[in-house]
């Protein structure tokens, strides 16, 4: 895994920096709203992203009581997929989204020799590494860029593949999409400018496992993300 080189700061700071967000959380505190819905949990989006902090929750917008969120290294289904199917089945969210990344240290680590990590490491990279094994044995892709940056980002593309690939196998999932009543959709959060338009700008590269352009850029339900349509493969 990657260390960061950053300034060290003292948990301490951390800590006091907490404050403000605090103090504004509870003064705006949407109670109306929330009282309207019983006070229970009401989310149209369930999220499975990489834990990456440069793939903030709000980039999909508001959070609080909309989006149903599942976080690990290199967004996999199978490190959590009871929150995940939680978030389908019980909360039945209308829309699932695989959010991918650019520079994803996870992909970098899982294609890395990572046995010297620590056992819970190990087995959450392992999940990862098999995701991208499966991938390109089913794909029958060679990812042989000598870009590296294009490399793991081709790389990070097939894996939110294979995880909406997991997503349908199960038939609970499969048939709430049959019947259209969740729709699966897996992007790309370009922090790179690897695909070129742009830093921050994020792609539609899935949708319920079809990931032909073609098809993606004339789908009617796709709305404005018909237009954000890229994939490097
Ligand atoms: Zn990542």
């Amino acid at each position: 895994m990657s260390h960061h080189s950053a300034e060290k700061v003292e948990p301490a700071v951390v800590v006091k920096s907490l404050e403000e967000s605090l103090v504004s959380f509870q003064k705006d505190f949407p109670l109306e709203a929330f009282a309207k819905g019983n006070y229970g949990q009401h989310p149209v989006i369930t999220l499975l992203t990489c834990s990456d902090s440069r793939m903030p929750v709000n980039i999909f917008g508001e959070i609080f009581n909309r989006i149903f969120s599942v976080e690990n290294i290199g967004n996999q289904v199978k490190t959590n997929e009871g929150s995940i199917l939680y978030g389908l089945l019980h909360l039945q969210t209308p829309l699932m989204i695989v959010a991918g990344h650019t520079d994803c240290g996870a992909i970098k680590a899982a294609e890395s020799n990572f046995l010297e990590e620590p056992i819970g490491i190990r087995t959450e990279l392992s999940i990862v590494k098999n995701s991208l094994d499966e991938g390109r044995l089913e794909s029958g892709l060679v990812f042989d860029s000598q870009d590296k940056q294009l490399y793991y980002s081709e790389l990070a593309e097939l894996n939110v593949d294979m995880q909406i690939k997991y997503l349908l196998a199960n038939r609970a999932v499969a048939d709430l999409v049959d019947k259209k009543e969740l729709m699966l959709l897996g992007v790309m959060a370009d922090l790179h400018n690897v695909y070129g338009n742009g830093y921050g700008a994020l792609y539609t590269s899935n949708v319920n496992g079809e990931c032909k352009k073609s098809v993606l850029q004339s789908s009617g339900s796709l709305g404005f993300l018909a237009d954000r349509v890229k994939r490097l493969r």
